[in-house]
């Protein structure tokens, strides 16, 4: 590699199945099933008030709870392949939003990555809303309104709320994403 590439990873959808475990905490607490496919728009309040009936105040409350971002799962594989990009020499840096509404995630998130991801440098954790001002080759990303107008590679991290959306590559999961990341990196 002449010059390190950068790769900016999202945490919630990507590196983490805060989807699934939200859901699954909708049902437990309130009964009520939403499948993921009904989520046609972005991880937001109102989208999860107009499919259930709850007030905005139910739909957050689990989310609010302590523990909740610090127990989420990473999805498969994703250790492995954050772990395999760090090997090969790329600059890994986390580009995660908080949530204003759920100001307790700050600290859970903080210590979510060092408990499953130690190997990304405290100092290549950015927390920010506005992704497309930092710099990278590529972001990895589920949300496309982070993704429109980031300036370089756009890589959609597959969920039924960002399938309108084409970018320069998508993955469905991690298996074998090192190669196809490796391949449109190689592209540019
Ligand atoms: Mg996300």
């Amino acid at each position: 590699m002449s010059k390190t590439k950068r790769i900016l990873i999202d945490i919630d959808g990507v590196l983490s199945n805060l989807t699934e475990a939200y859901l699954a905490r909708l049902r437990k607490d309130y009964k009520v099933q939403i499948n993921k496919v009904q989520l046609t728009s972005y991880f937001k309040e109102e989208n999860i008030v107009s499919l259930t009936g709850l007030t905005e105040e139910e739909v957050l409350r689990p989310l609010r709870t302590p523990g909740f971002f610090q127990n989420l799962e990473p999805k498969n594989g994703a250790v492995l392949a954050v772990k395999s990009l760090i090997r090969k020499g790329y600059d890994v840096c986390i580009v995660s939003a908080l949530m204003s509404k759920c100001p307790g995630c700050a600290g859970e998130k903080i210590e979510w990555l060092d408990k499953y991801f130690s190997m990304i440098p405290e100092k290549n954790v950015i927390f920010a809303y506005r992704k497309n001002l930092v710099v990278g080759d590529i972001l990895i990303d589920d949300a496309i309104h982070n993704l429109k107008d980031f300036p370089n590679l756009k890589c959609v991290f597959d969920a039924p709320y960002n399938r309108g959306f084409k970018g320069d590559l998508r993955l469905r999961n991690w298996k074998k994403a090192v190669e196809k990341i490796e391949q449109v990196l190689n592209q540019k």
